[in-house]
């Protein structure tokens, strides 16, 4: 169990250290902008959205380690699926992070982003982890340009 603390942690460096997806979009379909006050964390989600599937994705920000990697590993994965996948997705994800401690998480929908299991336990931390889901869930939605809030 310590090997897989360990790998996660591992992880969350290295996608904190080389975010990947860190870019603006100049031809973005919609953008949204995230900001998480308890820790000063701010992240912009830049789509791409063609014929319902998340063509390209990218954000800019800067904040924390948990806030930045992410944001780093959501672009991964909702990359190439359909919307209604991404926010499914969300939904997985949300529930891992304000989960009980202890309580099962769903490992087979979220792959690596278990890595963040762990801050449930850590109330301060679940709006760092989930602030960049909320913002590309807000782009999504077509709320472009609205600030985003994790309050
Ligand atoms: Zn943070």
């Amino acid at each position: 169990m310590s090997d897989l603390v360990e790998l996660y942690q591992e992880l969350v460096l290295d996608h904190n250290n080389r975010p990947r997806n860190k870019r603006a979009m100049e031809d973005a379909s919609s953008t949204a902008d995230g900001y998480n006050p308890l820790c000063g964390d701010q992240v912009s989600v830049f789509l791409k959205v063609e014929d319902g599937v998340i063509a390209d994705v990218s954000f800019q920000g800067v904040g924390c380690a948990i806030s930045q990697s992410s944001a780093s590993m959501m672009t991964q994965n909702v990359k190439g699926k359909t919307v209604e996948e991404a926010e499914a997705l969300f939904e997985v994800f949300h529930g891992m992070v304000t989960r009980d401690p202890g309580a099962e998480v769903d490992s087979e929908s979220l792959g690596e982003l278990e890595a963040l299991a762990g801050v449930c336990a850590f109330p301060n931390r679940i709006k760092c982890a989930s602030l960049a889901w909320h913002t590309m869930a807000a782009s999504l939605n077509g709320k472009q340009q609205e600030q985003v809030t994790t309050e």
